[in-house]
């Protein structure tokens, strides 16, 4: 009797453990998986490092899964503190003071117009279904004062210089976009400005979301912050002196993190992705930013142009000549 008894308890507890197990299964199956389970040092490394200086790309990474739904509860504008208005549709939130709310009009239909944009180039707009049902939230401010303070809010650094900011976390959960921010003062300054520089923040969004995690990731500054000029920038090329020419055939390494100057990184990483256009069309582009987000540019170069980072580097350097408008 005692035996069987002994038994009888060992199989008790054996199909206790079986339906605990059951269970945490099917807790499980509600939890999303988690994109990024296991993101590289050298990754985290860069997304920490992102827009260093710069302060137009405003990037960290969470170790912390965030749970689901994700949605626009959290958002800085929704404290009454901040004394926003707020502009609301399917895809985006504007938040905005009273003063400038025709200038949210005007930022809800660009960023309606920036959507096909995005696809074609970019590769994928990133609606709220793709986000855990986040909006893009945009926020304007009238100038540095403002500005600096919503910076602080939302990303918790330093505004610096810039004039337009997308601030965003990586973390095992996915891609979380704090928000934008777009400082009135400089970027309101005529529309196709505003257009131009909510565009360029637009493309960091789609590009940010784009990059498998899971992948060892370093990319350069050049390739950030051109392919926001080239998508941002439409009907215009970049144009450069002699002098500039000269500078950035000096001082410009493909391979190396970033670029001196400021204008080196923006107007020449510009020029960089309008000469890959030349050499190998619109849908090279598109192609080569296809493999930049697995594998990186020197493998999308190999796979994409049958060349080497170098080779791409001095064919550019020997044609930079084109974007001076006044060569002969
Ligand atoms: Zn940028």
């Amino acid at each position: 009797m005692k035996r069987l008894g002994s038994i009888a308890a060992v199989l008790l507890v054996f199909i206790l453990s079986a339906l605990a197990l059951i269970k945490v299964y099917d807790k499980g199956k509600d939890q999303k998986p988690l994109r990024y389970a296991d993101i590289p040092q050298e990754t985290i490394d860069w997304i920490n490092s992102l827009g260093n200086g710069l302060d137009d790309i405003f990037s960290t990474f969470s170790p912390v899964p965030r749970p689901t739904p994700w949605g626009n509860k959290g958002d800085v504008g929704k404290d009454p503190e901040t004394g926003l208005e707020t502009l609301e549709d399917e895809y985006f939130i504007i938040y905005y003071p009273k003063s400038l709310s025709k200038r949210a009009e005007l930022t809800l239909r660009y960023a309606h117009e920036a959507i096909p944009r995005m696809e074609d180039i970019v590769g994928k707009y990133y609606y709220p279904e793709d986000m855990n049902g986040r909006k893009v939230p945009i926020y304007l401010a009238v100038g540095n004062e403002d500005y600096a303070a919503l910076y602080k809010k939302i990303g918790g650094g330093d505004a610096g210089n810039s004039d337009g900011v997308t601030i965003y976390e990586i973390s095992p959960s996915g891609f979380f976009l704090k928000g934008i921010i777009l400082k009135g003062s400089s970027v309101f300054r005529d529309d196709t400005y505003h257009r131009e520089v909510q565009w360029h923040e637009m493309t960091h969004y789609c590009f940010g979301a784009s990059i498998d995690y899971n992948q060892r990731v370093n990319l350069p500054m050049w390739c950030t912050e051109g392919i926001a000029e080239y998508t941002g920038i439409t009907g215009r090329r970049p144009q450069l002196g002699p002098q500039d020419i000269e500078m950035m055939r000096k001082d410009c390494d493909l391979s190396a993190p970033y670029f001196p100057y400021v204008f080196e990184v923006y107007t020449g990483g510009h020029t960089i992705f309008c000469h890959m256009e030349d050499r190998y069309k619109v849908s090279g582009v598109k192609a080569f930013l296809q493999t930049v987000y697995k594998e990186g540019i020197p493998a999308s170069m190999k796979e994409n142009f049958s060349t080497t980072v170098p080779a791409f580097e001095a064919d550019w350097k020997a044609n930079l000549d084109k974007f001076n408008p006044r060569r002969k």
